[in-house]
């Protein structure tokens, strides 16, 4: 789950002054010396700790916060508003040109996830607001670097311009901008070279394409598991080019968060995607707000809403609820549904969506791993059409035949029945209630 540890800390820390009618100026400090030592373990920069601290300390000690009847509430808005005013405040977008094309420029180190985040910024702005974008090969010494661009501009459906490696970047890049003016392409993402480090031969390749293309927007990609080089590694490249915005990759990964939140405060320069994920839509654009909410285990409906309404089909939604209110829900129903919740994300990363279940201590042994879904699917998948919709029929040697060919045990396929009759009456109990209601309504 995105920033565990460290979510998982500062809700300790804070969650002591919750409860208490009054606080003491002790107590906030003890409750920030926790926050302090949470932020550190999650690789934030030890300037920006200090400075964070010292702002939550100054307005928690405030005469309407000791004060107030829920002084620990407080405590935690506060930190919640110094957490987004830490990460940017509000949603910094791509500026795009008043005559197109518009022309970004991805800089980033090897590795960082650069020719993958070209492909899905691609996507992700042509789903999003129409555009017609060309992604430009300008990586010309990292082997196969061309090709990766080509697969995933294939995969995406989005045009890619290369000369080969054989050219320099700055004519390759000039190339295909005339290319994307003759074809109207409005958008031209141009996939720099990387280094393994920074080095002057590749600050000086880019300064050269940035001179000669006169990029609209320089975005740097920094990989976020790599913590606080990846915020050193965005100093050196703001200060040789001056970007405009960053990407940070691999924050679905096994990152500690620091560089989430340092990056902004030590360059200066927005957070504008984050990279959630391999696969080519998972982007997101950055919201602080949002991201102080996840951390701080208040959830992220808003962004849990955007997702549902990009992956679930309305239409089939309405379906399921008029199947479900006149009780015709079946396993047919049921399957259609588990694909629908499979694609708003993996489990785990939903539920720290949702307020309160990030860390909520009665979920801590559930285990929300998508191999439980994937096992109910092969099960419902074994059975026969005439079985699914009316389960009834299950007898020993039919839930035998559907293990088998499940590849799990009859009593899995026990339990799945259980919990499918369970489900059933607890809907029916709910339209019951629904209907109840609204005749009492008519009533009055
Ligand atoms: P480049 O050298 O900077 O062009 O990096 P690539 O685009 O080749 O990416 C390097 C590796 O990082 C690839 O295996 C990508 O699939 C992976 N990657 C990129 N972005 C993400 C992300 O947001 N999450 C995860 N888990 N992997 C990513």
């Amino acid at each position: 789950m995105i920033f565990e540890g460290l979510s998982e800390k500062l809700q300790n820390a804070l969650g002591k002054l919750k409860g208490k009618g009054k606080l003491s100026e002790k107590d906030v400090n003890d409750a920030m010396r926790e926050v302090k030592l949470a932020l550190l373990e999650a690789d934030v920069n030890f300037k920006v700790v200090k400075d964070f601290i010292s702002k939550v300390k100054d307005r928690c000690v405030g005469q309407d916060v000791m004060e107030s009847l829920t002084p620990g509430q407080h405590v935690i808005k506060i930190v919640n508003e110094e957490l987004t005013s830490l990460m940017g405040t509000v949603q910094s977008r791509i500026s795009f040109a008043s005559k197109p094309p518009t022309i970004i420029m991805l800089v980033g180190l090897q590795g960082a996830g650069k020719t993958t985040t070209g492909g899905k910024l691609a996507g992700y702005l042509k789903k999003h607001q129409s555009k017609r974008p060309l992604l430009v090969a300008c990586d010309i010494y990292r082997p196969a670097a061309i090709k990766q661009l080509q697969v995933v501009g294939s995969k995406l459906d989005i045009p890619v311009f290369d000369m080969g490696d054989k050219q320099n970047p700055v004519d390759i890049a000039k190339a295909g901008i005339e290319h994307a003016i003759k074809k109207g392409n409005d958008l031209v993402i141009i996939d720099t070279a990387g280094r393994l480090h920074i080095d002057e031969d590749l600050m000086n390749e880019l300064k050269d394409v940035k001179r000669e293309v006169k990029p609209h927007e320089i975005l740097l990609v920094i990989d976020a598991m790599t913590g606080q080089d990846a915020v050193n590694v965005a100093e050196n490249f703001n200060e040789a080019l001056g970007v405009d915005g960053i990407i940070l990759t691999k924050l679905d990964g096994d990152t500690r968060g620091g560089a989430a939140l340092s990056v902004r405060a030590v360059t200066h320069k927005p957070i504008k995607f984050i990279g959630m994920g391999e696969k080519l839509d998972d982007l997101e654009p950055f919201h602080p707000d949002r991201m102080a909410s996840r951390i701080l285990g208040m959830g992220d409906v808003l962004s849990l809403i955007e997702r549902a309404q990009d992956a679930i089909d309305l239409k089939k939604a309405k379906e399921m609820e008029d199947r479900i209110k006149s009780q015709h829900f079946t396993f047919e129903d049921f399957l259609d549904q588990l694909e629908q919740v499979k694609k708003l994300g993996p489990l785990n990363e939903l539920i720290g969506m949702i307020p309160g279940l990030g860390n909520a201590k009665e979920l801590k042994d559930v285990d929300f791993n998508d191999k439980e879904l994937v096992k109910i699917q092969a099960i419902i998948q074994s059975m026969t059409r005439k079985e699914r919709n009316n389960p009834a029929i299950l007898n020993a040697s039919r839930k035998r035949r559907i293990a088998n060919g499940s590849g799990t045990k009859v009593q899995d396929v026990n339990r799945l029945l259980k919990q499918f009759e369970q489900t059933k009456k607890m809907m029916k109990q709910f339209a019951d209630m629904e209907k109840g209601m609204k005749k009492g309504g008519k009533l009055k």
